[in-house]
Order: structure tokens, then C-alpha cells, then sequence
């Protein structure tokens, strides 16, 4: 109910707020009747789409289960002590924030910042995670579906740095059509996603399909191993994260790699520029211009999971 959010939250103060997005602010809370501490995304209704985000979240998460998947325990619909309409998400809460704190420290508060950086093996097995959820989604879910807004702020980290993809709000469920899962023209409507991230084609009238999940995925895992924004103002004009790697591939990995990658405790010997250069080239290949062009997420996950055994 709304008298134990409001209670668990201790009337949604400032102090347990963990985030805000686009459509809402995250807290954190302790679910009284279960004595489970939880995410509590409360919506803000006066944004537009605010309404067909929560939908689409409680239509997308409620039928799917994947380890990486972020849980939706419950949805609620209420309306609060002032008689305002007030509709919250409560979801498993993630002890490690989101990766993007842990790729832009110096970005994040002091009381949420990460004490350190992520290792190499640590990146590989994030990016492992969130492929198998992708491959999961477009493939092997009874309705398959597309992401649509895959970034960094919304892969969220357990405990243990497992990762669990999150935010729902953009998710739409795919037509098998001609071989190719497309999205429905009618829900299409709307999808975007994130400047930086999302495939050229959604700027020029694009279909949303499972091969724009591919691209966010891409620019993703450059950034992960790079550590820089794809809107990074380095990459002015017509230079983009991925130009900028392809000019340094296949010599200077190590050049345009995270700094802190570098010394994340390898063993000595480690072949760090040739693992950084199958990385950086599976990258590459799930952001080339043409849709499909691109690796599907079978590929990408098979690619990363042999770099991993192949250095690991
Ligand atoms: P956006 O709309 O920007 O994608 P959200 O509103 O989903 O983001 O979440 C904003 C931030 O709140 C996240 O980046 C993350 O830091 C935090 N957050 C969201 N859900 C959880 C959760 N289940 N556990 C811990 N932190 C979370």
C-alpha cells in the first residue's frame, strides 16, 4: 500500500534516494511485510509517456525470467494522502548501482561512489551477462522482444557484480516477418532511445529491430573497455566513438583502452592488447551502419565468451 512504501521509504526523502531517470526517482526502502530491501521506482505521472513506460515495464517484465534480467517483485496503483494518482515499481535491489557509477567515478557522488575500478575479467563477464540477456530477449523468450534503450545506467550490478538489465520502459514485442523480427509499425511509435546509443537508423525512420539492440550493445562494450561516453565532446563532428577506435585498431588498443584496465592486476606476460583487440573488434562489428550487417546476438555472445576462455 502506500502507507508502507511511504513508511519504508521514510516518506520518500532525500537521504534513501538511490537515482532518477526519465520517467521517475528510485529509492531505496526495506519491504516491511517481507523484511526485503528493495528498489522503489515512484513515476512521476506529469511527464509525457510516463503512463506507457510504466505499462510497458509491468507488460515486458511480467511473463520473462532470466538471471540477468533486473526483478520486478510488484507493481502498485494508488492514490497518496493528498488525493494525488501515484503508481511505483518495486524491483530487487542492486547492492552496486548502476555500471555506469562504475565507469564514470568522477561523475558519481561521494557516498556512491565505487572505492575502485572494474578489472578486465570483471568487464568481460558484465558484457558476457548482458549479450545472454540480449540473446535471450531476441531469441529464446516465448515472445520474442527488443530492448530499445540499452545503455549503461540501465545495467545494474548485484553483490557479486553480476549484471541485471533494467528498464523496460522503451521494450517492445517483436512480429516475426520475413525472417527477421521487426517491431509492429503501430508500437514502434515513439522509440528512440538514448543519444549516443541508439542506432542511426532510429534518427532517420528506421524500423526498431533486435539489430538496433545490437548497436546500443556495441557502443556499450566500447565504452566499457574504453571508459569514454560515445557523446564524449572528443568525439566532435563526424568523429564517434566507434571512428575513433577503428583509426586505432589494430595497433594501439592499449591507446585508446581504460587507463585502469591496464593496471588491474594481470598476471605479467598477459597478452592485454590482443585481448583488448577481439573485444574492441567485436565492437566494432555490432555497430556497423547497416542493420544487418551486424553480429547477431548469438555471435556476440559466442565472441566474447571464447576471448574470455581464450585469456582466462
Ligand atoms: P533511467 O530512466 O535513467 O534509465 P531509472 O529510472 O531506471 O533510470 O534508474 C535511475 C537510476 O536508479 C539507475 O541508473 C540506478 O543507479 C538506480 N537504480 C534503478 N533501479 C535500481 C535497483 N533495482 N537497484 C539499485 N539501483 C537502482
Amino acid at each position: 500500500s502506500y502507507g508502507d512504501l511511504r513508511n519504508a521509504t521514510d516518506g520518500f526523502s532525500s537521504s534513501n534516494m538511490i537515482g532518477s531517470g526519465s520517467f521517475g526517482t528510485v529509492f531505496k526502502a526495506l519491504l516491511p511485510t517481507e523484511n526485503k530491501v528493495v528498489a522503489v521506482k515512484v513515476l512521476n505521472m506529469q511527464r509525457r509517456g510516463a503512463m506507457k513506460s510504466f505499462m510497458a515495464e509491468c507488460e515486458s517484465l511480467k511473463d520473462i525470467r532470466h538471471r540477468n534480467l533486473v526483478k520486478l517483485l510488484t507493481a502498485c496503483s494508488s492514490i497518496d494522502f493528498q488525493g494525488n494518482q501515484f503508481r511505483a515499481l518495486i524491483y530487487e535491489f542492486m547492492p552496486n548501482g548502476s555500471l555506469d557509477m562504475w565507469l564514470h567515478p568522477e561523475e558519481v557522488e561521494d557516498i556512491r561512489r565505487p572505492s575502485r575500478t572494474l578489472t578486465l575479467l570483471e568487464r568481460l563477464n558484465i558484457a558476457i551477462d548482458v549479450a545472454s540477456v540480449l540473446d535471450y530477449l531476441h531469441v529464446h523468450c516465448h515472445e520474442p522482444r527488443a530492448h530499445c534503450d540499452l545503455k549503461p545506467s540501465n545495467v545494474l550490478l548485484d553483490d557479486d557484480l553480476t549484471a541485471h538489465v533494467s528498464d523496460f520502459g522503451l521494450a517492445r514485442i517483436l512480429l516475426k516477418f520475413d525472417k527477421e523480427y521487426f517491431l509492429n509499425q503501430l508500437s514502434s511509435a515513439g522509440v528512440r532511445g538514448t543519444i549516443g546509443y541508439a542506432a542511426p537508423e532510429y534518427g532517420t525512420g528506421g524500423q526498431p529491430s533486435i539489430h538496433g539492440d545490437v548497436y546500443s550493445f556495441g557502443v556499450l562494450l566500447l565504452e566499457m573497455f574504453t571508459g569514454k561516453r560515445p557523446t564524449n565532446e572528443l568525439f566532435g563532428g563526424n568523429v564517434t566513438l566507434c571512428s575513433y577506435i577503428k583509426s586505432a585498431l589494430p595497433e594501439q588498443a592499449l591507446d585508446v583502452a581504460d587507463e585502469s584496465i591496464l593496471h588491474s592486476g594481470l598476471r605479467v606476460g598477459f597478452p592485454i592488447a590482443e585481448c583488448l583487440r577481439l573485444v574492441f573488434e567485436v565492437g566494432l562489428r555490432c555497430c556497423e551502419e547497416s542493420p544487418t550487417n551486424r553480429l547477431a546476438t548469438s555471435e556476440v555472445l559466442k565472441e566474447l565468451v571464447s576471448v574470455k576462455e581464450r585469456f582466462f
